[in-house]
């Protein structure tokens, strides 16, 4: 085959999971070329000006904590911060960060283009070159068993192999591994009101030939659909009619490695619809597509539009919406909140009912957009595709949506194509030490059939995976596969070492009168009742923080505490916790031993008996990996898990029997 270009990895797509795979497999040291169709657009922000907020902003730490991009580029640009939930426990705290949009887009294409190995193009990639290749004995064979064929086809349908990519002006590109990661491209449809044309989101072309292309290799797929809200033009906006919402007074940064946030920070404003905005959507709801049946596919439950709100919760009085700028050199303002594909005409109408908004000018009208996305149950959990060898798929089009969900999966697809290529095992987390395994074992054992979203929810064990203690679970990985520098290794240990000690401290001070009084006197709110023990121990009651003791700490003449907030709530954490903690660590353990029970690639399932018809066809379909991903497949009981558990034993023995005998013929014959 020849080439025009030759890659080790090509990467499909600027988008938020497209920068984190491309970065990830270049400084992993692939020769990666990255083609987007509009070098000017990476990165750019579809919807929200945002990142983060409740469980997305746990997986930007997890993909910062692996050595990708997303967190270090928004502390750069963030405008506005903010650590939600803190009035709840620490398992649930999650940074958000409002960002200048279009420094998000420059800064990520500048870190791009300053990364050794990797080259971003400009191009529309049109269809993927696939070697069907034969391999001499795989054919089905009359006289091996049942499953040993079943092996033969498993190997055989493994025999498509990804070699590269064709682009629209005709040049093949070759490559070792290739991903797609081309969001709400494929086939987009964008809806406003009656009117509809095609397009990948506002002002950028559909993917249509890619699309095209993927069906005829048969991966199977299913329709989605997204929408966002209108843009104002902050100048026409009366702000004093609404309250102000200021970020953090010390903002805390999305990555491990970022010291201090340093842009100019900027407040949101909140405010609310009215009665006049619900009659006026109510009395145009046949005019929405979501409605008016021109749309059939499936958006976002958890983010409705704001049709959809006054359909289903006809008893509010009125829905919160937020105004959230864009960046600090355009007046242009993102209305959270009000996502929309109602008519134009309809869309000003409900703007100006809202009191402060009469005069508003809207600089763009909400949209809603459908687009085809893959089932992601073709995809193994490196993200590589079962049927194509060395073809990997992340972000939207996978069924998920969100910028962070798309980061998660883009570093995770990144490290393992280069991994494969350089022909060294994958690296596949577990559920229980990260969100991002969460979300990658969900889809491809449950698949989806509405777009996708993390939330703390999903997890079984939350407590574990905090924001805080991201690194200590996945910078050893990251470490490992070599996204993580010496730098920042370096500073990872000392943290650790750092850590450790203060925990070991509080360990082993005991509270002396001297102490005690320091701590009442800086500590008014404390009661004077038991204070006694080791700070540890103290640490543990409720209503203690280690803010209290950090005024003891210094008192007592011990090397210089850590500034770091989320350090020392992170040592907090783990005291007061340690009981619940302990006990999650036993239940991780004994979830650790059935992952650790992996079904054959090649066991049959049409052969056990007393498994339902049903229960075949939904394992059949995914083909788990291990008993404890089957057991998660919907609908999948715990006695069909048994059965599989003990035919597992029966065909191995098989199989084995099998062979010994083919053996034995042909050291006869
Ligand atoms: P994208 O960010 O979409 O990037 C895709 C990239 O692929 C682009 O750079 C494009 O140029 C490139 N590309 C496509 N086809 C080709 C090709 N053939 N050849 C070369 N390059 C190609 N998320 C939320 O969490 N909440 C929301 O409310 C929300 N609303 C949204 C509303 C709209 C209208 C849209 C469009 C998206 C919305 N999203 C929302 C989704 C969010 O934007 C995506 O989840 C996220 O951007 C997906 O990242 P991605 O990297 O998978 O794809």
């Amino acid at each position: 085959m020849s080439f025009t270009e030759h890659y080790d990895l090509v990467v499909i797509g600027a988008g938020h999971a497209g920068c984190e795979a491309a970065m990830a497999a270049a400084r992993m040291g692939l020769r990666t070329a990255l083609f987007t169709l509009n070098t000017d657009l990476i990165a750019q922000m579809s919807c929200n000006p945002a990142v983060g907020g409740i469980a997305k902003g746990h997986l930007v730490r997890e993909v910062d904590a692996l050595g990708g991009i997303m967190g270090e580029v928004t502390d750069a640009v963030g405008i506005q911060f903010r650590l939600l939930n803190t009035s709840r426990g620490p398992a649930v705290w999650s940074p958000r960060a409002q960002c200048d949009k279009q420094q998000y887009r420059l800064k990520m294409r500048q870190v791009l283009e300053s990364q050794p190995n990797l080259t971003v193009k400009q191009a529309e990639v049109v269809d993927l070159i696939v070697e069907e290749l034969s391999v001499p004995g795989s054919q089905f064979s009359e006289t091996a068993s049942e499953t040993e064929n079943r092996k033969l086809k498993t190997e055989n349908s493994r025999r498509r192999v990804c070699r590269g990519v064709r682009l629209h002006d005709g040049r093949s590109i070759g490559a070792q591994a290739v991903i797609i990661t081309t969001g709400t491209f494929l086939n987009g449809l964008i809806h406003c009101g009656e009117q509809t044309h095609p397009a990948g989101r506002a002002g950028e072309p559909p993917s249509q030939l890619l699309g095209e292309a993927l069906k005829l290799l048969g991966l199977r797929g299913c329709r989605l659909k997204t929408g966002t809200p209108p843009r104002l033009d902050g100048r026409t906006i009366d702000w004093s009619a609404f309250q102000q919402q200021p970020g953090d007074p010390e903002p805390t940064p999305f990555s491990f490695r970022t010291r201090r946030i340093t842009r100019e920070q900027v407040p949101c404003y909140i405010a609310f619809t009215t009665a006049e905005t619900h009659r006026i959507i109510a009395e145009n709801v046949h005019r929405s597509p979501m409605y008016s049946g021109q749309i059939k596919s499936i958006g976002p439950r958890y983010c409705p539009s704001i049709e959809d709100k006054i359909v289903k919760f006809p008893h509010h009085a009125q829905h919160q919406i937020f105004l959230e700028p864009e960046g600090l050199d355009t007046h242009s303002i993102y209305v959270n909140g009000m996502s929309t594909s109602m008519p134009v005409d309809v869309q000003l109408a409900m703007i100006k009912s809202v009191p402060g908004l009469e005069r508003a000018e809207m600089l763009r009208p909400g949209y809603a957009i459908e687009y085809d996305s893959i089932d992601p149950t073709e995809l193994e959990r490196t993200l590589e595709t079962k049927k194509i060898a060395g073809l990997f798929l992340a972000g939207q089009i996978n069924g998920t949506s969100g910028y962070e969900e798309a980061a998660c999966q883009g570093i995770m697809a990144g490290i393992n194509a280069a991994l494969k290529v350089k022909g060294e095992p994958p690296l596949i987390l577990d559920r229980t030490e990260a969100y991002t395994a969460i979300l990658i074992d969900d889809l491809v054992s449950k698949g989806t059939n509405e777009p996708y979203r993390m939330f703390t929810s999903r997890a079984e064990f939350r407590l574990h995976l905090r924001i805080d203690n991201a690194d200590r679970r996945l910078t050893p990985h990251g470490r490992r596969v070599g996204l993580i520098g010496d730098d920042a290794w370096r500073d990872f240990l000392a943290k650790q070492e750092r850590m450790r000690s203060l925990a070991g401290l509080l360990e082993k001070t005991r509270l002396t009168d001297q102490m005690r009084k320091v701590l009442l006197s800086e500590n008014r709110e404390l009661g004077t009742e038991n204070l006694e023990g080791t700070l540890a121990q103290l640490l543990k009651r409720p209503e203690v923080r280690i803010e209290h003791l950090a005024p003891v700490l210094r008192s007592s003449d011990h090397t210089p505490l850590t500034t770091d907030h989320l350090e020392l709530k992170s040592v907090e954490t783990e005291i007061k916790y340690e009981g619940y903690l302990r006990q999650q660590e036993r239940a991780i353990e004994r979830l650790k031993k059935a992952e650790q029970r992996s079904i054959p690639d090649w066991f049959d399932y049409a052969s056990v008996s007393g498994l339902s018809r049903e229960m075949k066809e939904k394992l059949e379909r995914v083909r788990p990996r291990t008993l404890a991903q089957a057991s998660r497949i919907p609908g999948v009981t715990p006695a069909a898990v048994s059965l599989v558990n003990v035919y597992i034993e029966i065909q191995s023995r098989r199989f084995r029997e099998s062979l010994a005998h083919r053996l034995t013929d042909s050291m006869i014959h």
